[in-house]
């Protein structure tokens, strides 16, 4: 029988929607190293890539008025698919006014060899980056991403900046286990770009 697959899940009045395995990084946090689940929904590999239609399926059986928001999230890295997260985004943007939020690694660029920024414009309400660290020796080393020979923080911090011309609210996040010199440094990067830094409880699984 055909396992299905986790393509939303409910976290607190949020919805978090599940669209990739795909992941240029494997940072050494990521819940795919620590566990096959998140916050107590099923399991979310993915056992093939799902089309835009059998993700706007599966939201057509949701109330996407009920939740506070929607977030790009899950088990890898949602802008590795680009397009399917743009319709994926018209389609709810058609039926609900609730905030749409990315949350991504902010390696779009290099994943797609392009500026990309700008492909951004009316897909989502917020975007939340993962800074990680304060510089790119640190970053690097958290991350691992694949891409060699590319300085990926500095890529990483110019999406950033770019996109914030085109999404509403742009944040760097980093998770509070780095400790307060470190958050500080961190905060002064993102005002040196003119984003907001969230700090996010770091969750063990
Ligand atoms: S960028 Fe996100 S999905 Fe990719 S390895 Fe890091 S934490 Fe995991």
């Amino acid at each position: 029988m055909k396992k299905s697959m986790t393509l939303s899940y409910e976290v607190g009045s949020g919805l978090y929607l599940n669209i990739t395995n795909k992941c240029p990084c494997s940072c050494t946090f990521c819940i795919r190293n620590n566990g096959d689940g998140a916050y107590g929904s099923d399991p979310l590999w993915l056992e093939h890539q799902p089309t835009a239609e059998e993700i706007v399926a599966d939201l057509k059986k949701r109330d996407l008025d009920s939740y506070s928001e929607i977030v790009f999230c899950g088990y890898g890295e949602p802008t590795c698919e680009l397009e399917i997260l743009k319709k994926v985004s018209a389609y709810i943007r058609s039926v609900t006014d609730t905030v749409i939020r990315i949350n991504t690694n902010g390696l779009s660029d290099l994943i797609h060899g392009r500026d990309t920024a700008a492909e951004f414009k009316g897909v989502c309400d917020v975007i939340s980056i993962s800074l990680n660290a304060s510089t790119s020796e640190a970053y690097h080393a958290v991350t691992r991403p694949s891409f060699k020979g590319v300085d990926c923080f500095e890529a990483m911090l110019t999406f950033a900046k770019n996109v914030g011309r085109y999404v509403p609210e742009v944040m760097l996040t980093v998770v509070d286990i780095i400790g307060e010199e470190e958050i500080e440094r961190s905060r002064r990067i993102a005002e040196s770009i003119g984003v907001k830094l969230r700090v996010r409880e770091y969750i063990a699984e």
